[in-house]
C-alpha cells in the first residue's frame, strides 16, 4: 500500500510502499483510511527535517489525523464492527506511569510514549492502519464526512477543559453563581483572547463562542483573509497583531470589560508569547498549545514576572495531545459547532488532495491556506 512519511537521513517528503498490515491480536481493529489531515506539526516536520523514527526503522508514515471505515475486527472487539466509521486517537501510552495505564497517556509522566504518525510510530498518510480497540472511537453516522477534525478539535477541547477545571477555583469569577467554570453556561461574562487563527485557533476559538465567551483572535493576516471572515462568521473580533504591541492587544480586549480571563496561545510564536504573560488579568489563566520550533532568546524582568504572577494569583499552564475521552467530546462538539456556525467546517477545508500528489501536500501554502485534508479513497 501507498504511503507518505521521512525517510532516515533524507530531507522532504516521500513515498513508500508497505505491506498492508493485518490483525494480529484479538483486540485490534483494521481500518481502511478514508480522510486524512494535514496540520502545522506536519508541516513543521517536513520544513523542519524533525525526524522521530523508530530505531528499527528507516521510515516513518506521517499523518496523525484520520476517518476511516472498519474492514475487519480480532475476536475480542465489541464497540465497533466491519463497516462503522472510526477515528484513531494519536498517542499510545507508556505502559508504566499512572496517567497512561489509567488511559490519559496525554498526561503521560515517564516521556516514554510514541505518537502515530509524529514520534517512533507509523501515522495515517496511507491506505490501511491496524490498532487496538481502545484507540478506536466510532464516529455518528451523520458526522462522518466531517470527522477529520475530531482530532484537531480533541485538542481544542483539552485546552479549554484545562481551564475549566483549573479555574473552578474561582466559583465566583462573575456575579452569576451559574456562570462558574464547571457550569454549562460557563463562558458568560468571560472574554478570551486566542493567538492565532490557523485550525487549532480557530477551532478553539469555535468552542469558546459555542459557551458564549467574548472573544478576540490575534494574527498576522489581513483583514480580508478567510481565517479572518471565519472568525468574524463565529462572532469573534479579530486582531490584527502587526499593528499592536501584545500590551496594546490587552488592553483592546479589556476596554469593555476590564478583565481578560483567559489567554489561548495556538500560534507558537515564542516571543508574543512569553511578553504577554506581562498583561495577564488578576486569577486569569493562559495555556498554551502552540510549540516553537526555532531558537528565541529574550531578556525578561524575572523579578517582575515572578511577583505579578504571585499576586496576581495567575496561572500558565500548558495542554498537549488529547486522549479517547476528549476525541468523544470533539464528536458531540463537531455537529453543534458547524449548525451553529453554517457549515464553517467544511468552509475550514482550503486544500484537498490525494496520497498521489505527496510532492504539492507540502509546498509552501498561500495566505489563504486554512487546513489541507488528504482524500485517500473517496466516500461513496
Ligand atoms: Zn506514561
Ligand atoms: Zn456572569
Amino acid at each position: 500500500m501507498l504511503a507518505i512519511g521521512m525517510l532516515r537521513g533524507k530531507s522532504g517528503v516521500h513515498t513508500f510502499d508497505l505491506s498492508k498490515p493485518e490483525i494480529m491480536q484479538p483486540d485490534e481493529v483494521l481500518v481502511r483510511v478514508k480522510e486524512a489531515g494535514v496540520d502545522g506539526t506536519d508541516f513543521n516536520m517536513v520544513r523542519h527535517n524533525l525526524q522521530d523514527i523508530a530505531e528499527d526503522r528507516n521510515e516513518i508514515v506521517m499523518g496523525h489525523e484520520m476517518v476511516g471505515v472498519v474492514e475487519a475486527v480480532g475476536s475480542e472487539v465489541r464497540s465497533v464492527a466491519p463497516g462503522d466509521t472510526v477515528v484513531m486517537t494519536v498517542r499510545r501510552g507508556c505502559g508504566i506511569c499512572q496517567p497512561c495505564l489509567h488511559n490519559q497517556s496525554d498526561m503521560c509522566i515517564t516521556g516514554l510514549y510514541t505518537e502515530r504518525g509524529i514520534h517512533k510510530r507509523d501515522g495515517f498518510f496511507t491506505e490501511f492502519a491496524v490498532d487496538q480497540e481502545q484507540y478506536v472511537v466510532k464516529v455518528p453516522a451523520d458526522l462522518v464526512k466531517l470527522a477529520v477534525f475530531t482530532e484537531p478539535l480533541s485538542i481544542a477541547e483539552k485546552g479549554i477543559e484545562q481551564i475549566r477545571l483549573i479555574q473552578s477555583r474561582l466559583p465566583w469569577a462573575c456575579e452569576h453563581p451559574d456562570h462558574s467554570f464547571l457550569s454549562a453556561d460557563w463562558g458568560r461574562c468571560k472574554t478570551a483572547l486566542v493567538l492565532g487563527a490557523g485550525p487549532l485557533g480557530i477551532l478553539a476559538t469555535a468552542l469558546l463562542r459555542l459557551a458564549e465567551v467574548y472573544t478576540y483572535v490575534a494574527d498576522i493576516v489581513p483583514e480580508d483573509s478567510p481565517k479572518v471572515h471565519l472568525v468574524k462568521h463565529m462572532g469573534a473580533n479579530y486582531i490584527d497583531a502587526r499593528s499592536k504591541t501584545p500590551k496594546e492587544m490587552v488592553e483592546f480586549c479589556c476596554s469593555p470589560s476590564g478583565n481578560l480571563d483567559i489567554i489561548f496561545e495556538a500560534s507558537g510564536a515564542a516571543a508574543t508569547a512569553i511578553e504577554l504573560i506581562n498583561y495577564m488579568s488578576r486569577s486569569s489563566i493562559y495555556v498554551m498549545t502552540g510549540i516553537p520550533h526555532e531558537e528565541l532568546v529574550m531578556q525578561v524582568d524575572a523579578a517582575q514576572l515572578v511577583r505579578q504572577i504571585v499576586r496576581y494569583n495567575q496561572v500558565v499552564v500548558g495542554s498537549v495531545n488529547s486522549n479517547r475521552r476528549h476525541f468523544e467530546m470533539a464528536l458531540k462538539d463537531i455537529p453543534a459547532i458547524n449548525s451553529r456556525f453554517g457549515g464553517m467546517l467544511e468552509e475550514m477545508i482550503t486544500h484537498r488532495f490525494k496520497l498521489q500528489d505527496y510532492e504539492r501536500i507540502f509546498a509552501p501554502t498561500d495566505q489563504k491556506h486554512i487546513k489541507t485534508v488528504i482524500e485517500v479513497e473517496p466516500w461513496e
